[in-house]
């Protein structure tokens, strides 16, 4: 059986950057990846938008990694020149109602380490005047980032790191061995592989893998649940130059709008809870788009909407059960050396993607 020091299960965003961080600690790193090149599943599938870190509960590490990784972000993409813009969100309130709630909002943001101004409606409307509103909150740290440029950069220093990638290369089956871990692909040319350290990044696949691992305690390892967010992209330009959010709903952070690095603006991600992978957007869920984009941008043309994408957020716990932390589970808690499972490394899991490297790195 040949032998690799650590596998990382899993090339998303998290996997490469966990992959970088240890190759550039000098460890020997194999990337095994299931489909036929890096971060086609949710880290090809969001919004990239680099989060503030605002909403998340204090002390979480949702929050903690968050702020943390907002910070290593803007730094890498800049030191490296990858396409990115700190364009600034606001939150809008569209009612006395949620004026009231921005208060509340901005200490929970400031407590995290986002910092946050409120806006009367005459200076959010001075900022963007297409906007109907009556009060705001401006988050000048929130930006977007072109992801695939990123991850590629991610793979690039890997590799000259020294990491090496199998593509096509489905993780089956892994095991704790006497010296290690055993890890066993269903590729067409299946592989036995032995390693001292192990990172399941598997994203969807995650909760699935540690619960068949052979040796490490099931009632560990989480349930995955999915969790559509669909897009809607919108015909012609945006007249916005920031992105817009509205106050977070219970559930949800409400249909806001998102621009990419082009000025092209998206609507979504909705939330449509479903019970597996599957990518297709519905149309017929874009009427609801309508409305909902309409309370703080009313001159929203009729049919201006196309469907547009969807991503899923690889869930941990059933709707009624609410957001659930980032689980970065290793020896601490299963007790088993070199081991890290990631679970439900959803939102904000692209900001956070290099903090979240730095902790698995540390738990190894
Ligand atoms: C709708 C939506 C919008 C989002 N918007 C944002 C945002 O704006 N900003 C932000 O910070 N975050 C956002 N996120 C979160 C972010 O996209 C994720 O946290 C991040 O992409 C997760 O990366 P990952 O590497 O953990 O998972 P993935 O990208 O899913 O990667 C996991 C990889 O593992 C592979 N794999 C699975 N099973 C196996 C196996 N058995 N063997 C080998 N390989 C396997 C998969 O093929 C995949 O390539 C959003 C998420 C969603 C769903």
């Amino acid at each position: 059986m040949d032998r690799v020091d650590c596998i990382v299960v899993g090339a998303g965003v998290v996997g490469l950057a966990i992959a970088r961080q240890l190759a550039q600690a000098g460890r020997e790193v194999l990337v095994l990846e299931a489909n036929e090149s890096f971060g086609m599943e949710t880290s090809a599938r969001n919004s990239e938008v680099i989060h503030a870190g605002i909403y998340y509960p204090q002390g979480s590490l949702m929050a903690r990694l968050c702020v943390e990784g907002r910070g290593k972000l803007y730094d890498y993409a800049q030191t490296r020149g990858l396409a990115h813009r700190k364009c600034g969100k606001l939150i809008v309130a569209t009612t006395p109602a949620e004026v009231a709630t921005l208060a509340g909002i901005r200490a929970r943001a400031a407590a995290n380490g986002a910092p946050l101004e409120i806006l009367s409606r005459a200076e959010a409307t001075a900022m963007e005047p297409a906007l109907a509103c009556e009060g705001a909150l401006w988050s000048p740290e929130t930006g977007v980032i072109d992801s695939h440029g990123y991850m590629l950069s991610l793979k690039g220093e890997a590799e000259a790191a020294g990491a090496m990638f199998a593509f096509h290369a489905p993780v089956a089956a892994l095991a704790v061995g006497d010296h290690g871990f055993v890890v066993t692909t269903g590729a067409a040319e299946p592989m036995t592989l032995g390693c001292a350290a192990l990172v399941n990044a598997a994203g969807h696949g995650a909760p699935g893998l540690a619960q068949a691992m052979q040796g490490y305690d099931a009632g560990l390892a989480p349930t995955a649940y999915f969790a559509r967010g669909n897009y809607f992209t919108l015909a012609g330009r945006a007249p916005f130059s920031r992105l817009i959010y509205p106050v977070p709903q219970p559930g949800g952070l409400g249909v806001h709008l998102t621009l990419d690095l082009g000025g092209q603006a998206k609507f979504g991600p909705d939330v449509e809870w479903i019970d597996g992978l599957d990518y297709r957007v519905d149309p017929a869920r874009g009427e609801a788009f309508y409305a909902a984009i309409r309370r703080y941008w009313p001159a929203l043309p009729d049919g201006a909407l196309q469907p547009g994408y969807a991503g899923i957020r690889p869930k941990i716990a059933p709707p009624e059960a609410g957001t659930q932390d980032f689980v970065l589970q290793g020896p601490g808690r299963h007790g088993i050396a070199g081991l890290v499972h990631l679970f439900g490394v959803e939102s904000p899991g692209l900001t956070s993607s290099l903090a979240i490297a730095e902790a698995v790195a540390a738990m190894l």
